[in-house]
């Protein structure tokens, strides 16, 4: 066994408002833990707010189904309504559904981007850090 594993995990270096030292374990490379880096403020912020909307069945619902996609899941709910009823041919209510999988395939592509590269945005930073 290497000795590494037999060494402790290096602590945060930052100090808690109870003015103890903080004794978390560290993040990566860093010498501070996920709570007290600087660089991961946003991605704290943005899971409190996550947190606190989450809290709600609706919010969870609403999360499964961004908005710009409700349109689309109201017109393949009518549409099912349709040809169940006779209302839509077959034929008409295949190609909403066609259609309703490209939009949906392009929302999830460029949904995708966006997270990539706000992931990237992210670590840059601490990358550059290191480096100076
Ligand atoms: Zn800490």
């Amino acid at each position: 066994m290497a000795e590494a594993n037999r060494s402790e995990p290096k602590r945060c270096v930052a100090t808690r408002k109870d003015g103890a030292r903080c004794a978390a374990p560290v993040m990566g490379g860093g010498d501070r833990c996920y709570a007290h880096d600087p660089a991961q403020a946003a991605a704290r912020d943005q899971a409190r707010r996550k947190g606190g909307t989450n809290s709600a069945t609706a919010a969870r619902a609403e999360k499964l189904l961004p908005t710009v996609l409700r349109p689309v899941l109201v017109a393949l709910l009518q549409t099912l309504q349709g040809a169940r009823t006779g209302a839509i041919d077959a034929r008409r209510a295949t190609a909403v559904a066609s259609v309703a999988r490209a939009i949906v395939a392009v929302y999830t592509a460029g949904t995708l981007e966006e997270r990539v590269q706000q992931l990237e945005a992210a670590t840059r930073p601490q990358e550059g850090q290191r480096q100076a």
